[in-house]
């Protein structure tokens, strides 16, 4: 497997950075996660829009255009001859001093690291996942927005820490209000009575892109949607409840804190949404 590091292709093995970049040593930095289905990237401007909105909030210029930075992703994948992939995008600070100012880090480095897809079994889509509330809050929005889809993933991994001490899959993040935000590397939805219910962008969340695609196409399919604060209680009291994610797609939850979540596995709406979206990714 190649590795494009900017601008050029390394061996997987060769595929190296300095101990100096930034991206190291604080987390200085953007990434994307994105998916490519038979030979088309999903959603590739809407993940390219969200790495460089990120960029732009943490004043790091990345030194190519979009298009650019699309033709170099779709030439990693043709040199590695992938046609269903998963897709590391990553842009870094740059090769610095062992001071924090950015100012001294030279030209950003841009990485795009492509692989093949490893998914939860069909079992588990249908049994759904347990989730443990971890005390680690997702970060206040006015330290570092969770909007920005950080090199510096230390809250997700220490609440994904909490969950697994817990024996869950994964964690809920409570928001600083105590509202729930997402989990550690996916949003989350719930159905009340055939309503379908998501925290908006503002609870301190990432705005998933497989969010924001579930939310269409439900919309398309009839049913309600609203983007609104959500507490324990209404995850606990819900009919069904799903993470999405574009590693996960879109995967049921059955327990929450020990609480059955609905019929306890992969609720009507959630299979409806679950097909729907493999509609539209394996047409
Ligand atoms: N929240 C967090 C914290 C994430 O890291 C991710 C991506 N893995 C998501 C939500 C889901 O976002 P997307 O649908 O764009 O992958």
């Amino acid at each position: 497997m190649k590795v494009y590091i900017s601008g050029k292709f390394y061996d997987k093995a060769d595929a190296k950075i300095s101990v100096y970049d930034h991206g190291l040593l604080y987390g200085d930095g953007v990434f994307e996660g994105i998916r490519c289905y038979s030979g088309k990237v999903f959603k590739l401007d809407e993940h390219l829009d969200r790495l460089y909105d990120g960029a732009r909030h943490i004043h790091l210029e990345i030194p190519l255009s979009k298009q650019a930075f699309a033709e170099a992703i779709h030439e990693t994948l043709r040199i590695n001859g992938l046609k269903d992939a998963y897709i590391r995008a990553v842009v870094t600070r740059g090769i610095g001093t062992l001071g924090l100012d950015p100012r001294k880090c030279g030209k950003p480095e841009v990485i795009i690291i492509t692989d093949s897809i490893q998914l939860y079994s069909p079992e588990t889509y249908e049994k759904g996942l347990e989730l443990a509330t971890v005390a680690t809050i997702r970060n206040h929005p006015a330290a570092l927005d969770p909007r920005i889809k950080s090199l510096n993933y230390l809250n997700n991994i220490l609440a994904r820490i909490e969950a697994t001490l817990c024996g869950c899959e994964e964690a809920l993040m409570l928001n600083h209000k105590g509202e729930v935000a997402e989990c550690s590397g996916d949003n989350i939805f719930i159905v009340k009575q055939g309503v379908l219910k998501t925290p908006p962008p503002d609870a301190g969340i990432l705005k998933g892109i497989t969010r924001g695609v579930v939310i269409d196409l439900a919309r398309q399919a009839g049913i309600p949607v609203q983007e609104v604060p959500l507490t324990r209680h209404d995850i606990y009291a819900a009919d069904e409840c799903f993470l999405t994610g574009t590693a996960a797609e879109i995967i049921a939850v059955s327990k929450v804190d020990g609480r059955v979540i609905g019929s306890g596995k992969q609720g009507p709406i959630t299979k409806l949404l679950h097909q729907r979206f493999h509609e539209l990714t394996r047409q």
